[in-house]
């Protein structure tokens, strides 16, 4: 194999970060010795992983991609063309690990397992609230990949491995694509605010998605208010059906079959996430205009 052959790109887990371990757990204070991975195990029994070591040219139409995307000052732009399915993460214990966190996997995975497939489904409100709770757990694993910025707090995700449940300032919604059935993905649009000067950036409010097979997962987590303002427009708006919060009593999968590219998809999303950020900047600006006035 020449050197030109290989496409060297750096998982998120490998190098700099390989080592990140934070002092504990991050749901727990014992010390975090198990690895997580960012798509559930259990994932790949639908779809099958590539090879860890291939490496394919960024495609979206292979859709086995990572991207972060950091609004406003702290920009950082990266796309990877890989299996995210090996990506792991060093943040957790073992006792959370193969105690409530697996429980919570093992309950939801009958129903996403059907969305991976891309098979019809009735989803309850229970199935809603399960499917919410899951990926709140996930957006909370997955925003370790970038754990100097990540947005949840410790008490945060103490409280949630308490009560397992969606956090109130939290959206999710789901969107069936039934293209590439063996696309994987994770994009994370993230935004940070300076609260004084020369204090760090804190990462204030992120949008996580995660598409797997058929299934569209976006989480929405802010602590800005104004960014409750995040919609899609059309044509994704059509696609796109808010689980929590207010799930509805039935909701009858797929409610409508997605024909838009996965990549007008992520872009939606990253459209809708900036023009909250946008709106929630200048609500912000106008509140301290009003104050000097
Ligand atoms: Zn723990």
């Amino acid at each position: 194999m020449t050197k030109r052959s290989v496409k060297r790109i750096p998982a998120p887990n490998r190098g700099k970060r390989s080592g990140y371990r934070p002092p504990v757990c991050i749901f727990c204070t014992a010390p975090p010795d198990s690895l997580e991975h960012i798509l559930p195990v259990w994932t790949q029994e639908i779809i099958p992983p590539l090879p860890e070591a291939t490496f394919s040219e960024y495609g979206r139409a292979d859709g086995h991609y990572i991207a972060e995307d950091l609004t406003e000052s702290l920009v950082s732009n990266r796309e990877r063309g890989f299996d995210v399915a090996h990506l792991r993460v060093g943040v957790v214990s073992t006792d959370c690990n193969t105690g409530w966190m697996s429980q919570l996997e093992d309950a939801a995975k009958p129903v996403l397992s059907s969305l991976i497939r891309g098979e019809p489904r009735l989803l309850s409100a229970r199935d809603q609230m399960t499917i919410s709770t899951w990926m709140t757990l996930r957006a909370m694993v997955s925003e370790m990949l970038w754990p100097d910025r990540a947005c949840t707090t410790q008490p945060d995700r103490h409280q949630f491995r308490a009560q397992q449940q969606p956090f109130q300032n939290s959206k999710v919604w789901l969107a069936y694509y039934p293209g590439d059935r063996n696309a994987k993905a994770v994009h994370r649009y993230a935004t940070a605010h300076t609260a004084t000067k020369g204090a760090p950036r804190q990462v204030v409010a992120h949008c996580i998605t995660l598409r797997i097979g058929a299934l569209v997962a976006i989480y929405l987590y802010s602590v800005v208010p104004a960014l409750n303002t995040f919609y899609f427009e059309p044509p994704l708006a059509a696609f796109v059906s808010r689980i929590f919060p207010l799930p509805v009593d039935r909701l009858d999968w797929p409610e409508a079959v997605n024909p838009i590219p996965d990549v007008q998809i992520f872009n939606g999303v990253r459209k809708a996430f900036k023009e909250a950020n946008e709106a929630a900047q200048q609500a912000a600006l106008a509140g301290v205009r009003r104050r000097r006035t």
